[in-house]
């Protein structure tokens, strides 16, 4: 179907009709059409003779909208001619993307704002990439999660947990979280789900993503007492939740608890984060100030490690 509808553009005066008000028309003008300003100094203002006509509608609105903000008084009127191509009246033009100035076409520079064209699109490019990338990584952790979830739910089929078994421990678990096992120490209660462990230690409360687990050692050391057997958790980097930041923590299970280790260790063996932009699981961790951050060896993406969460987001895509 034909668009009949095109609109002409009337102008009607300037709104400071003096020296610095022409120039002004005088410079949109220019802009609009690629001629020169001198063309424009006198404007003369018509009922009758447009200034542009038959232009679709989305010309129209860019012409209004940029002689308006040029101080021209204008009158948009619709036409039942058709709407017919520009390029006798109107020069190519591009419209910047961050302050919407009209100018011509082809510009590496913005007129007004200043905004690098080439730099802009870069810089989209990249913050689209950067998006894809978290929106990849979320959606593949959200999967994996789920599958832990149903893990843990099998597990509980054969080992039931005690109602209580959340007792004592200073975190909630989180909604679309499922604890399974509970472990009891001389340091407090520990808590595995299907996200993370959540650890007492010596009065503080700990959220350990498996993810971030390096190695699970038993036994060694000096335990006082038969009856007890030493675990210790090795992270991939000082936890940021440890007071003193420590790169391992160690616990004294009781017996009963002791006889889950295998459960533990193949629980922490058998996560690792991904890369959120290539996938790669070749990552390389740090404490950074009081985050914990992770970047991948591939492809340089860095990222910021929520420990409760247990997910790793990518923060920036080189
Ligand atoms: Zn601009
Ligand atoms: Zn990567």
């Amino acid at each position: 179907m034909y668009d009949m509808v095109s609109f002409d553009i009337m102008l009607l005066g300037l709104a400071k009709p003096g020296e610095a008000g022409r120039s002004r028309y005088a410079n949109a003008m220019a802009r609009l059409t690629g001629k020169p300003q001198l063309d424009f100094r006198n404007p003369s203002p018509s009922f009758d003779e447009p200034l542009f006509s038959a232009l679709d509608q989305g010309t129209a609105q860019m012409v209004a909208r940029t002689l308006g903000e040029a101080g021209a008084l204008i009158e948009v009127r619709r036409s039942t001619a058709v709407a017919r191509t520009n390029s006798d009246q109107l020069a190519p033009t591009d419209t910047c993307p961050a302050c919407g100035f009209v100018q011509p076409a082809g510009g590496n520079e913005c007129g007004k704002c200043g905004l690098i064209f080439s730099k802009f699109e870069r810089e989209q490019v990249q913050q689209m990439q950067q998006d894809r990338g978290l929106e990849d990584a979320l959606s593949k952790a959200i999967k994996a999660r789920d599958e832990w979830y149903q893990r843990a739910h099998h597990y509980l089929e054969t080992h039931p947990l005690a109602v209580d078994a959340t007792t004592g421990l200073g975190e909630p678990v989180a909604a679309g979280e499922l604890p399974f096992l509970r472990l009891n120490s001389d340091e407090g209660p520990i808590l595995l789900t299907s996200r993370r462990i959540i650890a007492s230690h010596k009065g503080n409360t700990l959220s350990i993503p498996y993810e971030m687990v390096e190695d699970v050692n038993f036994g060694g050391g000096l335990v006082a007492k038969k009856s007890k057997v030493r675990m210790q958790l090795v992270f991939r980097a000082p936890l940021a939740a440890v007071e003193g930041s420590a790169k391992s923590l160690t616990w004294l299970l009781d017996k009963e608890s002791s006889f889950f280790k295998d459960v533990v260790m193949d629980w922490a063996f058998a996560r690792n984060f991904m890369c959120g932009a290539c996938g790669a699981r070749d990552l390389d961790f740090r404490l950074e100030g009081s985050n914990n951050r992770c970047r991948c060896m591939h492809c340089a993406t860095d990222h910021q490690i929520d420990l409760r969460e247990a997910l790793a987001i990518p923060t920036s895509v080189q």
